[in-house]
């Protein structure tokens, strides 16, 4: 998986693109990511026991094609390409502006 959580994307597809959001989790594997603010539904809950029905707002998971992401270093919604340092350990690079996102 290219998006990681934390990772600030734009979303590219459905009734919420243009929007930005912090991805809240990713959901590997069915290749989805849950993008705060993003895609929200309201459920319906039904009161159990003594706990009052009440609807809750969630969101959506969405396929990770519908997102891009956002270089922290020039800002562009971007591609990214995985590289290996030096040291082995595997780094994200912007297709744009070639530097490393953490
Ligand atoms: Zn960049």
């Amino acid at each position: 998986m290219r998006i990681k959580k934390n990772d600030l994307v734009l979303i590219t597809k459905g009734k919420d693109r243009g929007k930005q959001g912090t991805v809240q989790q990713t959901i590997n594997s069915k290749r989805k990511v849950v993008v705060e603010g993003v895609g929200m539904v309201k459920r319906h809950m039904k009161a159990q026991g003594m706990r009052a029905a009440e609807i809750i707002e969630k969101e959506m998971s969405m396929p990770i094609e519908n997102v891009r992401l956002i270089c922290t270093h020039c800002q562009a919604a971007t591609r990214v390409r995985v590289e290996t340092l030096g040291d082995g350990s595997r780094a994200r690079v912007c297709k744009k502006c070639q530097e490393v996102i953490e």
